[in-house]
């Protein structure tokens, strides 16, 4: 097949996914699921068939596809004549003022850096760590201001957020990484005594550990790295990436752990679809990101943050905090009940609409089996299934999603091996 000369919609699905092959790096091993549109929770593939999403984008469409709200500021903005597509991080614009103000009451935290992705925001975060060590602690040159991060977690791609990433396989290629950087077991809180002390600038941790398998972090283990924290004159740093911003049913998870961070990270969801991320931090800390030390061309534009005050006028309104809450309950609660000594479910864990399912087989078998009964869910590693459905997904998706999963693990019974 020849490369068309113009692209557009009017290249066949067949010919999009051929070029896909020939010209993308092979960066993804792709599901054979051509998408096409979507409402709500469901999902359209190029032949009409209709799928419940049970993986919202990786935890970026938390209010489904084509929400009203969202369209609506899409509709809203693509009518203006003079629409301001991008402006420049050297003027304001009418949209992220408000955006901070509002993230900052949410979060509990007052200042805001606007990026692009979650990699972005881990990376503003530990140079801000770095840079207020360097100025309050008074380290020489030579010293290293140290970041104690957690096995298991992930943080992003970029060089320090990999650093940072607790999973050595996605750091071993790259290396040698950014030095300073310690790891401790998560359910190994003496491992976090021993790790922190005088040269250390931040303790990062995801509230809930995301890709490294759907992880929530004992809420004493969060206070006790508060608490080292504050002795050590380091940051707390919450990666609230993928658990942050509603999904665990509060605004912020480490807070919702009992234990208030210095540093908070936030992309997935934030712009319902678009690119966004933010780290946000105590007022106090606003010197150490000081004029011409970090910036991004495009973070926080005017379209991304209409957007995401659509995304916060909806889960204000609509209370989706408290929906992901009780939804994620029902869930849960399903789970646990299909778990049977001996079944094929080893345990099912998560806050939330944030849940991994930890199976004895793989977890990819899995997602195969229930993408041919018309249900798009996600791995995090080997063996677990993982789970981050749209806030907006109602209780009949729910049971619909439990009775697919439960015949297929009937199914698997029978066979005594994978489904
Ligand atoms: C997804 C994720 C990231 C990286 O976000 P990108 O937008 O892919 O750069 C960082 N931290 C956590 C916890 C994540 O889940």
């Amino acid at each position: 097949m020849s490369a068309p000369s113009r692209m557009g919609p009017s290249v066949s699905m067949d010919c999009a996914v051929d070029l896909e092959t020939r010209h993308l790096f092979p960066t993804y091993a792709k599901t054979p699921l051509r998408v096409v549109g979507g409402d709500g929770c469901r999902l359209y593939d190029d032949g009409g068939r209709v799928y419940l999403d049970m993986l919202g984008g990786i935890a970026v469409n938390a209010l489904g596809h084509a929400h009203p709200r969202i369209v609506a500021a899409l509709r809203e903005a693509a009518a203006e004549e003079r629409i301001l597509l991008h402006s420049s991080n050297l003027y304001h614009h009418p949209y992220q003022g408000p955006l901070a103000a509002r993230l900052a009451t949410h979060i509990g935290l007052s200042r805001v850096f606007f990026c692009n992705s979650g990699s972005e925001a881990v990376e503003a975060a530990l140079k801000l760590a770095r840079a207020r060590a360097r100025r309050v602690k008074h380290l020489r040159d030579f010293e290293t201001p140290e970041i104690v991060a957690l096995h298991g977690s992930f943080h992003g791609r970029t060089a320090f957020a990999l650093s940072c990433t607790g999973q050595k396989s996605y750091r071993a290629p790259f290396a040698p990484l950014v030095p300073g950087v310690k790891f401790v077991a998560p359910d190994d809180p003496e491992g976090l005594v021993r790790a922190v002390g005088q040269r250390t600038a931040a303790v990062i941790l995801e509230p809930v550990q995301g890709e490294g398998g759907v992880r929530p972090i004992a809420p004493d283990f969060v206070r006790a790295a508060r608490a080292l924290c504050d002795n050590a004159g380091a940051l707390l740093i919450a990666d609230e990436v993928q658990c942050g911003l509603g999904r665990t049913g509060a605004w912020s998870a480490c807070r919702q752990a009992g234990a208030a961070p210095d540093l908070v990270t936030l992309a997935k969801p934030l712009a319902a679809g678009l690119p966004l991320g933010a780290l946000l931090g105590r007022d106090e800390l606003a010197q150490n990101l000081g004029p011409g030390s970090h910036g991004s061309t495009f973070g926080g534009g005017p379209l991304p943050c209409r957007l995401a005050l659509a995304f916060l006028d909806a889960v204000e309104q609509e209370g989706l905090l408290a929906a992901a809450e009780t939804r994620g309950r029902r869930l849960m609660t399903g789970l646990r009940a299909l778990a049977k000594d001996g079944g094929p479910i080893e345990e099912v864990r998560g806050r939330g609409l944030m849940i991994g399912v930890v199976l004895r087989g793989k977890a990819s078998e899995m997602t195969d089996a229930l993408l041919e009964r018309g249900i798009v869910a996600g791995t995090a590693g080997e063996r677990v299934l993982r789970l981050l459905p749209p806030f907006v997904i109602t209780d009949g998706e729910i049971d619909r999603f439990l009775d697919v999963f439960a015949s297929v693990l009937a199914a698997t019974g029978r066979a005594g091996g994978a489904p």
